[in-house]
């Protein structure tokens, strides 16, 4: 059981759907280019945007940002070192801030967060990173352990002051540490977990590393929020974080299922699940695409809706059941339209 944390409109903790994070890449005080990719990375299914806050300008602009934005996603402000950065930060608005207390220096600058973030109910994100931990826990422990206490230590500084609107996150670019951290954490502590890698690298890489650790940690009941760290466009880790949560069943998203193909099929499956790709992501059906009739409709029963090759084209079935006989020309046009029909007919 973990505690519940609101951020802006979105509850994090137990009971609540796994929430999807990312931040944006933008410089945070151009407020235009800013909205812009929190828009974005929203249309993909973000739930939570974090923006560097790096001086007193980019605290100020969240204010704009969130003037300028129409649409209600929560703001988390990502602070290093500076207290007053954070306090003005959350003075403009921002619904969640991420610094550890641990940086910040003295006791009394700490208090002077923690009453401003009681005063507006907003929670602060603590932890630690592989690349940051504190040294004397690293003498002291091995590197999981060390991880783990440097976040926890962090969490105590807080409560010091009475602060317990807390989410904790322990990261590492390893994803053996990153899990067992994250279990340690959750051993101790019951503020929700915020998971991910840090720095988990490109492309497949880092979908790999991070599918594997995520899924594992969710799959065991450990982690309320993730963010899929990916080096480049943001929108990818939000489209992987989706991909993450529907595959382990935690959220229902829509998604392709595809047959690897083999001496069997009939048509290609790979060109028609990516054609098909984005727009069932925007429903919550699982479409399966299949290469042929022998093993496909059996196979993809358990799909919403599916295609399989045939001789002369495809049919196209749902649930299991064959609907229709299409020509290969128009498998995706038929496709589609068995899609969007089943999508605004209540199942
Ligand atoms: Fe082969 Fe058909 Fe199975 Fe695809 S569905 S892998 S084509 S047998």
């Amino acid at each position: 059981m973990s505690r519940i944390v609101r951020v802006g409109n979105v509850f994090i903790g137990q009971g609540y759907p796994v929430s999807i994070q990312s931040m944006t890449n933008t410089k945070t005080v151009d407020v235009d280019a800013t909205v812009r990719q929190i828009r974005e990375l929203a249309a993909a299914g973000c739930e939570i945007v974090r923006v560097a806050v790096a001086d007193f300008e980019s605290a100020r602009a969240i204010r704009k940002i969130k003037e300028v934005l129409d649409l209600n996603v929560p703001i988390v402000a990502d602070v290093h070192y500076d207290h007053r950065l954070a306090i003005e930060a959350i003075k403009n608005g921002a619904d969640k801030v991420r610094i550890n207390p641990g940086n910040i220096g003295q006791d009394w600058k700490v208090k002077e967060l923690v009453e401003v973030a009681r005063e507006y109910s907003v929670p602060i994100r603590v932890g630690a990173n592989s690349g940051s931990l504190r040294k004397d826990f690293e003498q002291k422990y091995d590197r999981i352990t060390a991880l783990a206490e440097s976040a926890l230590y962090e969490v105590r500084l807080l409560e010091k002051f009475g602060f317990y609107d807390i989410v904790v996150s322990v990261k590492s670019t390893d994803v053996l540490e990153t899990i067992k951290a994250n279990e340690y954490v959750a051993s101790k502590v019951d503020y929700p977990l915020h998971i991910g890698l840090t720095e988990a690298g490109v492309g497949e890489t880092a979908i790999i590393k991070s599918a594997i650790a995520i899924g594992h940690l969710l799959l065991k009941g450990i982690g309320n929020t993730i963010r899929v760290s990916i080096a480049g466009d943001p929108i990818k880790e939000v489209i992987v974080a989706r991909k993450i949560l529907a595959s382990i069943g935690l959220r229902k998203f829509g998604q392709v299922i595809a047959c690897p193909t083999c001496a069997r099929c009939e048509i290609d499956v790979e060109q028609i699940a990516r054609s098909i790709e984005p727009i069932v992501e925007k429903t919550d059906l699982t479409v399966a695409v299949m290469g042929c009739v022998v093993n496909g409709i059996g196979e993809g029963r358990h799909a919403d809706v599916g295609v399989a090759g045939t001789k002369n084209g495809a049919v196209i079935f749902k649930s299991g059941t064959i609907v229709k006989t299409v020509p290969r020309e128009k498998i995706v046009e038929e496709l589609i339209k068995l899609i969007e029909h089943t999508r605004s007919v209540p199942q």
